[in-house]
């Protein structure tokens, strides 16, 4: 295989740090660059001393310039709670930042891949939710500065495509968990483990019954290397995710069971517009990629309490 130079943007985050180790065990030269908002050096600590790693500290949303074959896109804030915190920094990120990336791309003749979100499909109306569906999504409400910006960065991604015959590949991530996420993170499945580890209320939003597909990190990574190594032409976009479908309730009641926890479920208000079912449909990763997740649900959260066992005080 060709070793060839990549840059991670977002690579200190949870999904990007795995990324750049498994970039680097290919041999290949990886970049790692990030404005550590809710990333860190502790997630790429381990690659450091490694000579074809190098870390940039760098925001995307001013312009940088590296010779480069690939870049994968990654940089942006992913929590509710911390994509809420400058929502008109996170639709930058997505936007100013997405363009930047993609003059990059242009310079550099380099291929880009762009981490979407199924946020892009809002509150579904249809489920599961395929790639040929719109969305139902608000334009003006909290989620806006993602799921717009995300939706955004997607049709930048592809006007750069029509416009500049710039090779693309964009992927749709569903909820992804494992070991390198933030312990303040705010998502899901990092609190509700934290929150067993330490005995405290386990923080059910609404009644618990709406549902997420969770997918285990290292398949998303699998999927997403398949993704960027596809033929030129086949863009995506690609729904990569789990599509084991689980209610809120369910995942608490198994972190409970396996951290052993007697913590307590206490239930809090709903966040406005939280999409009520999420589940991916698959077909054509699998038809395209020859990608499906292998990891059980029980088997990546007993990963992921060993992370946060460790790290948890
Ligand atoms: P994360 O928050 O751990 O990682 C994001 C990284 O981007 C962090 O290291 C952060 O410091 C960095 N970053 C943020 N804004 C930046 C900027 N302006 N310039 C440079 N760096 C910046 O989140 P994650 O879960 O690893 O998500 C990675 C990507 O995947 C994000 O783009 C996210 O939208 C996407 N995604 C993730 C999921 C998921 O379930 N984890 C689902 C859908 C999409
Ligand atoms: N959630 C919850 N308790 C928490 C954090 C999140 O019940 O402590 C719910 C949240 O309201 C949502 C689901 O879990 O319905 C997934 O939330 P997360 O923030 O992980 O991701 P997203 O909403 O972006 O899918």
């Amino acid at each position: 295989m060709l070793n060839k130079r990549i840059l991670v943007t977002g690579g200190a985050g949870f999904i990007g740090s795995h990324l750049c180790k498994k970039l680097l065990e290919q041999a290949h030269a990886v970049i790692c660059l990030d404005n550590c908002f809710t990333g860190s050096k502790e997630n790429v600590a381990d690659l450091m001393s490694n000579p074809k790693f190098e870390f940039i500290t760098h925001d995307i949303t001013i312009p940088f310039s590296f010779e480069v074959d690939e870049i994968y896109n990654l940089a942006c804030p992913a929590s509710p709670v911390h994509y809420q915190y400058d929502s008109v920094k996170t639709m930058k990120t997505n936007i100013l930042g997405v363009i930047n990336v993609l003059d990059l791309a242009c310079r550099m003749g380099a291929k880009v891949l762009q981490a979407s979100t199924s946020e892009v499909y809002g509150d579904p109306k249809i489920h599961p939710q395929s790639e040929e569906y719109w969305g139902n999504v608000n334009p003006i409400g909290i989620r806006s500065c993602y799921d717009e910006g995300k939706r955004g960065a997607e049709t930048l991604f592809f006007d750069y495509h029509r416009q500049f015959g710039l090779d693309i590949k964009v992927i749709r991530i569903f909820n992804t968990y494992g070991p390198h996420m933030n312990i303040n993170d705010g998502r899901v499945v990092s609190n509700f483990i934290v929150q067993a580890i330490k005995g405290q209320d386990i923080t059910i939003y609404g009644d618990g019954n709406q549902t997420r597909s969770f997918c285990y990190v290292e398949d998303l990574i699998k999927g997403m290397m398949l993704m960027m190594n596809t033929e030129k032409g086949f863009n995506g976009p690609v729904n990569l995710g789990n599509p084991n479908e689980f209610t809120v309730l369910e995942l608490a009641k198994v972190v409970l069971r396996l951290t052993g926890s007697k913590s307590k479920l206490v239930f809090k208000p709903l966040p406005q517009d939280d999409p009520k079912l999420r589940r991916p449909n698959i077909h054509l990763a699998k038809a395209n990629l020859g990608w499906e997740p292998v990891v059980q649900l029980e088997d990546g959260l007993k990963h992921a309490i060993e992370y946060f066992r460790k790290i948890v005080d």
